[in-house]
């Protein structure tokens, strides 16, 4: 039987607080293990809590960049001083829709280039936003010597899509794809062991999931659709995912 990998999700927000007990629970039922990214401070600091209560939950820290208002110091020091146990940095990235000018720009480009180098140093995988800074994100990567770097939700281009195989990074998909004919075309044009599942929870989505908050029991209808596009089986599907999260993991 193998591991099903929910690439990003933040377990840690309070929207699923009341339901974390039966939470973990399906996770062990369903053999599912989360990374659990986070958005601030006070969120890595439930992340790291988190794990400590259930191995199925990676620890990812860092800072969003809808916070990069905020200083990253404290972030740093708590992801160096918990570096054995954490298990990546995230969620980090660039998005302009959380900014008004170009200094807000800059501040965000810095939070994340601070990121990306404690993840150098401290030899851990990073989970990346791009929403529409994909260029901007391309320009910055090649400078740090990262092994696993995911641009989670992807959502760019087919030429950004082979940018990104080109530079070495796994990219992510969520339930979207099961209703989405862009991201199953997108799906089927990325290298196959690059490719990793996500519900990015707390997060909504419409269509067959009804506008509820995406939770890890999303994955299996995610698992379906993606094993339907690659034309290989369910367990097939799930033993090259397990591979790719653990390659991408570095464990
Ligand atoms: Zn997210």
């Amino acid at each position: 039987m193998n591991w099903l990998y929910d690439a990003h999700i933040h377990l840690s927000d309070d929207e699923f607080k009341p339901d974390l007990p039966l939470i973990l629970l399906t996770m062990g039922r369903l053999k599912i293990k989360a990374c659990c990214v986070s958005m601030d401070y006070s969120s890595s600091g439930a992340t790291l809590a988190l794990a400590e209560k259930s191995k199925l939950v990676l620890p990812f820290l860092g800072m969003h960049p809808e916070r990069a208002g905020e200083d990253p110091e404290p972030i740093i020091n708590l992801i160096t001083n918990n570096s054995t146990r954490v298990s990546g940095i995230g969620e980090i990235g660039l998005d302009k829709t959380y900014v008004s000018d170009e200094e807000g720009f800059r501040k965000q480009v810095s939070v994340f280039e601070k990121m990306l180098s404690l993840a150098e140093k401290i030899r851990k995988p990073v989970s990346v936003h791009s929403r529409r800074t994909l260029e901007e994100i391309f320009a910055i990567l090649p400078s740090y010597r990262i092994n696993g770097i995911l641009l989670h939700w992807f959502a760019g281009s087919k030429k950004q899509l082979q940018r990104s195989m080109d530079i070495g990074c796994y990219v992510s998909y969520g339930p979207a794809m099961v209703y989405s004919k862009d991201k199953q075309v997108l799906f089927s044009c990325t290298m196959p062991e690059r490719l990793l599942l996500e519900t990015d929870g707390p997060v909504r989505f419409s269509k067959c999931f009804g506008q509820k908050t995406a939770q890890v029991t999303f994955l299996p209808s995610v698992l379906f659709t993606a094993s339907h596009i690659l034309g290989k089986g369910y367990d097939e599907t799930l033993e090259m995912l397990e591979r790719n999260a653990n390659s991408y993991l570095g464990i």
